[in-house]
C-alpha cells in the first residue's frame, strides 16, 4: 500500500518529537524538566516560533501556556484565530534556560536544527517570531523588532514577520497598540497570501 504524504509527515513529526524528548546536545538538558517540542497543527499555515519554554512550559512540556500563552490567545482571538486551528507554536530553544536566562549562541546554534526540520515538515505559510531571539534566528542579526515589527520578508521562500513576543508586551503597555497591528497585519496577509504581489506590508 502506497503511504499518503500526510502519513508520512506525522511519521517525521514523530521521528523528530522522540529526538528532541532525548536530545543531549546543549547542557540544557541536564537542567529541564520536560523539553517543549511544540503543538499545533501539522499542516499549519502560521508557525509561531518564541524564544525558550518558560517554568509553566517546562512544568508541562507545553508551549505558551502560562501568561505569555494567554495574551497570545487573547491577541489571537481578536483577530478571528485560534491556536487549533492552522496554526502551529514552538520556540527557536526547546528546553528552559535555567532562570529564564537568555539562551546562549551555542544553545541556539545546537537547537537551531530541530527548527530547521520542523519548518520543513510543517511548510507554513508564514512564520512570526515572536520577540528578539526568534527573529535574530530567522530574520537576521539586523532586524530589531521595536523598528521591523509588522513586516512581512521572504526568506528562502517562506514570508516572515517579527512581533513583540507577548511576556514583553505583559511587562509594559507601551507596544501593545502596535502588537495588535501587526496581527491585523497578520490576518489581511491570510487574506490574501495566494495574491499575485504580496508587497511590504507595514502599515503606518
Ligand atoms: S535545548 Fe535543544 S539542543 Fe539543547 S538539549 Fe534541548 S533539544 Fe537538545
Amino acid at each position: 500500500m502506497i503511504r499518503s504524504e500526510v502519513e508520512k509527515v506525522k511519521e517525521n513529526f514523530e521521528g523528530l518529537r522522540d529526538e528532541i524528548k532525548s536530545c543531549q546536545k546543549c547542557e540544557l538538558c541536564r537542567t529541564r524538566k520536560n523539553p517543549v517540542f511544540g503543538e499545533g497543527d501539522e499542516n499549519a499555515r502560521i508557525l509561531f516560533v518564541g524564544e525558550a519554554p518558560g517554568r509553566v512550559e517546562d512544568e508541562k512540556g507545553m508551549p505558551f501556556v502560562g501568561h505569555s500563552g494567554k495574551l497570545l490567545d487573547r491577541m489571537l482571538a481578536a483577530v478571528g484565530l485560534n491556536r487549533n486551528e492552522g496554526i502551529f507554536i514552538t520556540n527557536i530553544i526547546k528546553c528552559r534556560p535555567p532562570n529564564n536566562m537568555d539562551p546562549v549562541e551555542e544553545q541556539q546554534k545546537a537547537c537551531s536544527v530541530y527548527l530547521k526540520r520542523q519548518i520543513e515538515l510543517i511548510d507554513p505559510k508564514i512564520i512570526i517570531c515572536l520577540g528578539r531571539i526568534a527573529a535574530y534566528n530567522l530574520l537576521g542579526p539586523e532586524y530589531r523588532v521595536t523598528k521591523d515589527h509588522g513586516r512581512i520578508q521572504e526568506r528562502d521562500g517562506v514570508y516572515v514577520m517579527g512581533m513583540f513576543h507577548p511576556a514583553a508586551l505583559l511587562r509594559s503597555n507601551q507596544y501593545k497598540e502596535e502588537a495588535f497591528k501587526d496581527f491585523l497585519i497578520l490576518k489581511e496577509f491570510l487574506k490574501r497570501f495566494d495574491g499575485p504581489n504580496l508587497e511590504d506590508s507595514k502599515s503606518s
